[in-house]
């Protein structure tokens, strides 16, 4: 019996009135824009009216970077730095942002103001109204090479057609989630992270905000070819097994294309008198299953590689140190009397395994 009024649609959360949001910056060799981030990004989160923190993890600059985030977080209170003790790698400090932020709702932004920070605001909005993961989606990209955007569309298109989870197209870290979701994020203790995938496998309650993206403000990019390669690699390997079944599939065609050669060759050894010849096909097919051989060990020993890392356990990151956060001033400077919520000297005590 399909009366759909036997199930109200279900209610939305209550939020709280006066809501904490924390702001993950991840940070790595962003000298020449990070004073140019936070004179924009702290303006626009004021004038969200909400109490906020912003968390700028270190993630092992070595340049003026770490000077400077400390410098920020002397001059403004509701300034938090997470210094890692060496680069990590993007996911993974927004990973120990997230570990760090106490906010209700918490948004994560890169430092190069590619991502519009007075978006924020919308995506708060959108989290009052009862959305629990509020994504920025790219209508277009500024400063990007033909490369790369042709490269990043192949990329999501073949890993939807492969993997169980739907990844929204054209969408990166850029977004606003709830505590919910984030101490979601935080129990999965996988170490190749992809974040925008482990999002959109956890599911909630999820919308898209569209957007456009600038070019970066200043310096240039972190994530050399070599490290997007890394990425598209951990958003395969962790969200699909479909590639040990391709090399399977292709072991079986090539075993059946074997068996062709085979009745051929004993044809001519056994019909014809010509069965000395063949010395190329022999050749070809020799190196062919050498070459498939070593791709299929190579897929195997990838998966078995992370399964061997996975199983030290060892911590995703290590912390050097932390500004700012024996203060428990998170409010804006309006609103900070009201402000005297928890104390915290240490962050919160979960740990990432
Ligand atoms: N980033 C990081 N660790 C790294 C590489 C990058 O924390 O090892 C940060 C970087 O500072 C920036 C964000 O990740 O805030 C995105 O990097 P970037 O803008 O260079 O990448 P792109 O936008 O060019 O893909
Ligand atoms: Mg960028």
């Amino acid at each position: 019996m399909a009366d759909s009024s036997a199930f109200p649609a279900p209610l939305a959360p209550v939020r709280s009135a006066d809501p904490l949001v924390s702001v993950v910056v991840p940070c790595f060799n962003e000298q020449e824009v990070i004073r140019v981030t936070h004179a924009r990004l702290a303006p626009a989160l004021e004038a969200t009216g909400a109490r906020f923190e912003i968390i700028y993890v270190n993630d092992g600059s070595r340049d003026a970077t770490a000077g400077l985030l400390d410098f920020i977080a002397a001059r403004d209170s509701r300034v938090r730095v997470v210094h890692l003790s060496r680069n990590f790698g993007h996911q993974i400090a927004v990973s120990a942002g997230l570990e760090h932020a106490a906010g209700d709702a918490i948004a994560i932004i890169d430092a190069d103001l590619q991502d519009p920070p007075e978006l924020i605001g919308d995506m708060l909005a959108r989290w009052r109204e009862g959305f629990d993961v509020v994504y920025g989606q790219r209508l277009s990209r500024g400063g990007e090479s033909a490369f790369k955007l042709a490269t990043a569309r192949w990329f999501y298109r073949g890993l939807n057609a492969l993997s169980d989870v739907d990844i929204p197209l054209d969408v990166g870290d850029f977004r606003l989630v709830d505590r919910a979701v984030a101490d979601a994020i935080l129990a999965m203790p996988e170490r190749d992270r992809f974040l925008r995938g482990m999002f959109a496998w956890a599911g909630f309650r999820q919308t898209a905000l569209p957007y456009h993206r600038d070019a970066r403000a200043a310096g240039e990019t972190k994530y050399p070819l070599r490290k997007m390669l890394r990425l598209a690699f951990d958003g395969m390997l962790s969200f699909s097994m479909q590639p040990l079944r391709l090399v399977l599939t292709l072991g079986f065609v090539i075993v059946a294309l074997a068996g062709l050669g085979i009745l051929y060759a004993l044809g001519n050894r056994l019909f014809t008198e010509n069965w000395v010849s063949g010395w190329t096909l022999l050749f070809i097919a020799t190196m062919f299953m050498g070459g498939v051989q070593l791709i299929v060990m190579g897929m195997i020993g990838e998966y078995v590689g992370r399964i061997y890392m996975a199983s030290k356990e060892r911590p995703l990151y290590l912390v050097g140190r932390r500004t700012g956060f024996d203060r428990d001033s998170a409010a804006s400077p309006a609103t900070a009397p009201a402000a005297a919520s928890q104390p915290r000297s240490q962050p919160r005590s979960r740990q990432v395994a």
